[in-house]
């Protein structure tokens, strides 16, 4: 431990937000970092507990040896830290940019302080080790000479890819997109997470080995067969991509868009050098309606601000969480209470009140005569225990009408996508992810595994990262008849 009263003397302070009303005027990452030396001082407050909850089951989904490298930043170790830090962690600029950090909510100093930066932390880590010049390509010293095709070039994909490639083995990674990423790529704004950094980390992998190729959809372009025969063993990481759509009277209406095709439109028109308000799907000069209060829903109204939307409202289904955690909701668990968002900040900012109406939604879509979106009826809704049945069930009360241009559904996800898991002979289980034999990452069929959201259904990058480590693992047993990866 490096400052015994380290927690005692430096206060909590993360990487400051470029303020609001500023960083809408583009799509830059809206962070600014510390210097070193009051990162150091972050890095210090880590009390190296007895107990550290942050690698718990609570924390983080890599087991992250988090006292170990804030103790080693705290001394100024930064290779030593990055050493560390690589070894549970694939990508670590993914996550040090997106994740929601379940490791500072289970942060013991987060009892009765504020927690440790550790997320802040770890960026810092990972940047210096680029700065440094630490982070070169290196290739396997031995090849195995077995080939392992990966499909999907998501957080997933490219963890599983990583870590099959460091243990020699050729690794092609396969995506049906024009850029590779996933939704890290086209999902996340480039506000969160610069596409640059995964560009920079793909050239690394690149030149580890791993063979990328873009613009091919398995499964329809080409044969899944053709992939069975040519390769030793096959990792599906092909997300679970299918939105939950709204089925109301209307839907039919030109205007209505799902989150991630949206996002996409915005993403790929910035990369491309144009203005993402000039994107195909665009929220310029448009009254917007966002279905889905969550994070996705919180990136279109970032995203529809930089565009130039006149206004931005924010649907959500649920009531307002609760502003401090629940007798129900105890430390170290994830606290399930109102957080407001960058985007829904920025929409405070320019229009002086929180986009989200709670327990509302869309009970039909209005059109003109072209059939173009011209408003919403809105309804509130509540759920209620029945008391015979002991189900809660949906309860409709008022209605409303309200004009709008463009609604964008971002209701969540209903699972993988059944047309790739249909050409490797695979089915789909209950909750509509891959079926895989029994605590295992295999599939019915020998040789094929699968990794990330469809293996478990939408969730983190951390988790998918994790997941992703975890097959390839088992995939390396199958190959080898033993394994030494993590
Ligand atoms: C808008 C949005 C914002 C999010 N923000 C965050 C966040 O801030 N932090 C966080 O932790 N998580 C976030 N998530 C969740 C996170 O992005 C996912 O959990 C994670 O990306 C899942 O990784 P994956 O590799 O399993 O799949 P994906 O990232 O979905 O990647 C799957 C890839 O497979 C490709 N593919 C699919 N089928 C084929 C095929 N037949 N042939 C070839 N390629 C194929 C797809 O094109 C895609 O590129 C967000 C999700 C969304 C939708």
């Amino acid at each position: 431990m490096g400052k015994a009263t380290g927690f005692l003397e430096y206060t909590h302070c993360q990487n400051a937000d470029v303020p609001a009303l500023e960083r809408i005027k583009n799509y830059d990452e809206l962070h600014t970092p510390l210097t070193e030396s009051d990162r150091r001082k972050q890095a210090a407050r880590c009390m190296d507990c007895g107990v550290p909850f942050c690698q718990s089951n609570y924390g983080c989904p890599l087991r992250n040896v988090i006292p170990e490298w804030n103790d080693l930043l705290y001394r100024g170790e930064f290779d030593t830290a990055a050493r560390r830090l690589l070894m549970t962690n694939n990508f670590p600029e993914f996550t040090s940019r997106v994740c929601p950090a379940l490791c500072e909510a289970a942060c013991v100093c987060n009892l009765h302080d504020k927690p440790v930066t550790t997320r802040d932390n770890e960026n810092f880590i990972i940047e210096q080790a680029y700065a440094s010049g630490l982070m070169t390509a290196k290739p396997p010293a031995v090849r195995s000479g077995k080939k392992v095709a990966v499909i999907g070039s998501g957080p997933a994909g490219l963890a599983a890819a990583d870590q099959l490639n460091q243990r020699g083995h050729l690794v092609t990674v396969f995506e049906r997109s024009d850029r590779i990423g996933g939704l890290l790529m086209y999902g996340i704004p480039n506000m969160k997470l610069d596409k640059s950094v995964i560009d920079r980390r793909v050239k690394l992998m690149e030149q580890e080995g791993i063979i990328f190729q873009t613009g091919v959809n398995i499964g329809k372009e080409q044969n899944a067969e053709e992939i069975l025969k040519a390769f030793d063993a096959v990792i599906l990481a092909c997300g679970a991509s299918q939105p939950r759509d709204l089925p109301a009277e209307g839907r039919e209406a030109e205007g209505i868009y799902f989150a991630v095709d949206y996002l996409t439109s915005a993403t790929k028109t910035l990369l491309d050098g144009g203005d993402p308000a000039d994107a195909p799907v665009s929220a310029k000069n448009k009254r917007v309606i966002i279905i889905g209060g969550g994070d996705t829903g919180n990136d279109c109204a970032a995203t529809a601000i930089r565009q130039g939307a006149v206004s931005v409202t924010q649907l959500e289904m649920m009531p307002k969480p609760p502003e401090s955690r629940t007798e129900t909701n105890p430390w170290p668990e994830w606290p399930r209470v109102l957080k407001t968002d960058y985007g829904q900040e920025e929409a405070i900012a320019v229009w002086g009140e929180d986009p989200r109406i709670y327990e509302t939604t869309v009970k039909r879509f209005i059109m003109n005569e072209n059939h173009r979106l011209t408003g919403a009826e809105l309804v509130k809704v509540w759920f209620e225990t029945n008391p015979e049945t002991s189900k809660r069930e949906l309860h409709e009360g008022k209605t409303w009408t309200i004009e709008t241009d463009l609604i964008l559904i971002a209701a969540g996800f209903i699972g993988a996508e059944q047309y790739i898991t249909d050409a490797f002979g695979i089915a789909l289980n209950a909750r509509h992810v891959t079926d895989t034999l029994p605590e295992s990452h295999m599939t019915a069929v020998p040789g094929v595994f699968t990794a990330g959201d469809m293996h478990k259904g939408q969730s983190l990058v951390v988790r998918a990262i994790a997941d992703g480590r975890a097959a390839a693992k088992e995939t390396d047993l199958y190959l080898m008849g033993y394994t030494n990866l993590p």
